[in-house]
């Protein structure tokens, strides 16, 4: 259920000089949201109310189209943030994670929905998803636009997936490179020159 397919043979092109590359385009992004949303609003049928835990800031992009595109399909969903931070290198993650943001409620006994915006070696993801259930939630799913199946580090469960992409570092629809190019309505790789600049 839910599972991505690869994205090879995008023929959209980078409007933007720092991108090599577009590896997920704008429309095959949001006919993904719109699929998901479909499956998230059926599945969901018969349950009173949905939380989304969106996980800044990357998700913040797929969090505002995924909650509307629910909204369509005549699913009611309630909205809460945490932002936490992995620490590790820039571009990998160690699995030892802080809170930042941590949720202003309490979700026993609610159906939550984490919307992350990458899982990567999953680290992160695993220790959210034991601290949201540390604190009783009656049932706890995962939706990610894109995962890194070549990355992954640790067995976490994610019901839905957008997008299996290659083992490279993605920047544009909410996920950033130094906080750049979120504002990028597509995914895709940077040029190697970019990183040189320091
Ligand atoms: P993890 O390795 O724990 O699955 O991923 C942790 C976090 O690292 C993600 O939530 C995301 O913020 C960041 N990350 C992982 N892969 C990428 C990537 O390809 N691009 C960007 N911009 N961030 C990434």
């Amino acid at each position: 259920m839910g599972e991505g397919k690869g994205t090879s043979g995008t023929t959209a092109v980078a409007d933007h000089a720092d991108i090599e590359r577009v590896v997920v385009s704008d429309d095959e992004i949001s006919a993904k949201i719109d699929e998901l949303a479909k499956q998230v609003a059926a599945d969901y049928a018969d349950v009173d109310s949905v939380l989304l835990v969106g996980v800044l800031k990357g998700a913040v992009m797929f969090m505002a189209d995924f909650a509307r595109a629910l909204g369509r399909h005549g699913r009611p969903v309630e909205l809460e943030f945490m932002a936490v931070s992995s620490y590790g290198q820039r571009t990998t993650s160690s699995g030892v994670v802080r809170i930042l943001k941590d949720l202003d409620r309490d979700i026993e006994g609610r159906h939550v929905i984490v919307v992350e915006d990458i899982v990567d070696s999953g680290l992160t993801l695993n220790w959210l998803l034991k601290y949201l259930a540390s604190r009783s939630a009656a049932t706890v799913e995962v939706v990610t636009l894109v995962r890194k199946p070549e990355a992954v580090k640790v067995d976490v469960k994610v019901r839905y997936v957008g997008f299996d992409i290659p083992n490279e570092f993605v920047v544009g629809y909410g996920l950033d490179y130094a906080e750049r190019y979120r504002e990028l309505p597509y995914i895709g790789v940077l040029r190697p020159a970019v990183y040189s600049r320091g």
